[in-house]
C-alpha cells in the first residue's frame, strides 16, 4: 500500500456523497479512495485483489469504506458492487471506472493474437461500459450523479503504448462522450481523466523498473518540468469532477499530462538556454 499525503485541514468537498471506485486496491484507485474519504465521501472499493482491497478499506476505516470483490468484465459482479454501495450507504453519487490493465508496449500488431487484444478491451472498455450502465441505473432515480473513468494520454495520442491499450483508451473517450449525451437529461455528468505515465504498480510490474527509474524516465520526456506526476494529481482531478465544483462539466476528457500531448517535438523553437 502506498502512502498518500493529504492536506491536514479537514475538508468536505464530498460530504454526504457515496462513491464506488473500481481498481481501488492499488495505484490511482487506492489514492482516490483515500482522497474521496478524506473529503467526506463514503467509499466502496471494488477490485480483484481482495487482500489489498481489504487493507485499503481498513486503513480508511470500515465505517466509511467497504471492499467488494468485483471483476469489472463480469456484469453480475459490477451490478453487485453498485447494489452493495446502495445497500450499505443508501445511494450512489459517484462512479469512478478506474480499473484497467496494460499489455505494456505489447506485441506488435502483426504478432498479436485475438485473445490478448480482446483481454485488454474486455477490462478497459467493457469494464467501463458495465460501470456506466449499472451506475447510471442507480443514479437515474436520483436525477443526479457523476461518472468518471480513467482513460490515458493514449486516448489522445498514438505510439506511447500498445495498439490494444491505445485503442481501448480512445474507446473510453467515445463511451464517455456518448454516455454524457444520453445521461444529461437525468442530471448525470460523465467525464474521463487522462494521465501521463505514473509510477504505480501497473508501471513498475510491467517495466521491472523502480518508482524512481520510471519517474526519471517520464520526467525526461515531459513537457512540464520541475514537477513529477503522482497518483494524487489524478485523484484531485477526479475529486474536482466528482464534487459540486464540477457541476456543469460533462463530456470532458481531462488530460493530466502537463501539456505532453499538445507538443510536436519536431519543432524546437521555444527552447531557452539552460539557466
Ligand atoms: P494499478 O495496477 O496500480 O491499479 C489497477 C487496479 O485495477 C489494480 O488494483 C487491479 O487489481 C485492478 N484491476 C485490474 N483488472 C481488473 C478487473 N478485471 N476487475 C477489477 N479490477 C481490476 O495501476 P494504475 O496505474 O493505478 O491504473 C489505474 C488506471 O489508470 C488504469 O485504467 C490505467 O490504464 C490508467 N492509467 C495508468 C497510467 C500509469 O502510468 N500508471 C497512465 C494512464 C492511465
Amino acid at each position: 500500500m502506498a502512502t498518500t499525503s493529504l492536506p491536514s485541514a479537514a475538508s468536505s468537498r464530498l460530504e454526504g456523497k457515496v462513491a464506488l471506485i473500481t481498481g481501488g486496491a492499488s495505484g490511482i484507485g487506492e489514492c482516490t479512495a483515500q482522497v474521496f474519504a478524506h473529503h467526506g465521501a463514503k467509499v466502496i472499493i471494488a477490485d480483484i485483489q481482495d487482500e489489498l482491497g481489504h487493507l485499503v478499506s481498513q486503513s480508511i476505516g470500515e465505517t466509511n469504506c467497504k471492499y467488494v470483490h468485483c471483476d469489472v468484465t463480469d456484469e453480475s459482479q459490477v451490478k453487485n458492487a453498485v447494489d452493495k454501495a446502495v445497500e450499505t450507504f443508501g445511494k450512489l453519487d459517484i462512479m469512478f471506472n478506474n480499473a484497467g490493465i496494460s499489455d505494456h508496449c505489447g506485441p506488435r500488431i502483426v504478432d498479436n493474437d485475438k485473445a490478448s487484444f480482446e483481454r485488454v478491451l474486455s477490462v478497459n472498455v467493457t469494464g467501463v461500459f458495465l460501470g456506466i450502465k449499472h451506475a447510471s441505473q442507480a443514479m437515474i432515480r436520483a436525477r443526479s450523479g457523476s461518472i468518471i473513468s480513467t482513460a490515458s494520454i493514449s486516448s489522445d495520442i498514438a505510439g506511447t503504448a500498445s495498439h490494444a491499450y491505445t485503442c481501448s483508451k480512445h474507446a473510453v473517450v467515445g463511451l464517455t462522450k456518448n454516455a454524457a449525451v444520453e445521461l444529461g437529461q437525468f442530471g448525470i455528468r460523465v467525464n474521463c481523466v487522462s494521465p501521463h505515465g505514473i509510477a504505480t504498480p501497473m508501471a513498475t510490474k510491467f517495466s521491472g523498473n523502480s518508482v524512481e527509474q520510471i519517474e526519471n524516465k517520464v520526467n525526461s520526456i515531459a513537457n512540464l518540468k520541475h514537477v513529477t506526476l503522482k497518483p494524487e494529481d489524478v485523484a484531485n482531478a477526479a475529486l474536482f469532477l466528482a464534487s459540486d465544483e464540477g457541476r456543469y462539466i460533462s463530456g470532458l476528457n481531462l488530460l493530466i499530462d502537463g501539456g505532453f500531448s499538445i507538443v510536436n517535438t519536431s519543432f524546437n523553437i521555444f527552447r531557452y538556454p539552460h539557466t
